[in-house]
């Protein structure tokens, strides 16, 4: 687990340690539509949320994501609405984004708080730009964001065609190869480049590849897997450090 101090965020990357899913989803595994025992999925939750100090995880904001653009404002967990991030302004309500590849990002400036959920479709689609843009709706300050662990390039095949809007969007750099030579996405270097575009004034990566690591959860090696989060909370201004 990675946890960072982002403007006025904690920000929590989850890996596949320390929960009860039996394989192939153990253990943490933090995804109630990918074939687990739901039971376990909301054990799981409740561990994290205790070992973490978050409220209870029925409360928590856990869009159902599309890989598409929508952004929830909130301002309370919503039930179960297709959206691929969420953003706050109230102090330790936890919002949650997923990812096995695909990036889960967190959002601050010095009111608000985000999660997004960010692989090749939704990075072409614009998912990041509009995430940032709803941080900034809801409050003001230099924007922070981390991408989570996500695959990386030497590991994330594509093939030209499916490469070619990419590359017009993000540029030549994020075209690649793979280790074996075939040609491939740089997903971190896209995100990267997305949120420089959305004016994001300070960009962390945790440069962890999903695909590369047993710690995490990776769709292309694995197929039938778990998911990973990325956990953004507000911390209450009396207990920032
Ligand atoms: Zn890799």
């Amino acid at each position: 687990m990675i946890e960072l101090a982002l403007g006025c965020a904690r920000a929590i990357f989850t890996d596949r340690h320390g929960g009860t899913s039996v394989a192939p989803y153990d253990s943490m595994n933090l995804a109630g539509h990918v074939g687990d025992d739901p039971a376990a999925v909301e054990e799981n939750s409740r561990l994290l949320a205790r070992r973490l100090g978050l409220v209870d995880p029925s409360l928590w904001v856990r869009p159902m994501h599309v890989h598409g653009t929508d952004i929830l404002e909130v301002t309370a967990s919503s039930g179960p609405v297709e959206a691929d991030g969420s953003v706050t302004t109230v102090p330790g309500l936890p919002l949650v984004a997923l990812g096995a590849d695909c990036a889960p990002i967190a959002l601050a400036n010095d009111d608000a708080v985000g999660a997004v959920h960010a692989g090749w479709r939704g990075a072409l689609g614009g998912v990041v730009e509009t995430g940032v843009a709803a941080l900034r709706r809801l409050g003001t300050g230099p924007v922070r964001a981390a991408i989570g662990p996500c695959i990386c390039v030497r590991h994330y095949e594509f093939g030209t065609d499916a490469l070619a809007p990419l590359v017009a969007r993000f540029g030549a750099r994020a075209a690649g190869r793979t280790d074996d030579g075939a040609p491939a996405f740089d997903l971190p270097f896209a995100l990267r480049r997305a949120l420089e575009d959305a004016g994001v004034d300070e960009i962390t990566d945790t440069r962890c590849c999903t695909a590369e690591s047993a710690d995490y959860f990776s769709y292309r090696r694995d197929h039938r897997t778990g998911r990973q989060a990325v956990i953004v909370v507000k911390v209450p201004v009396s207990s920032r450090r």
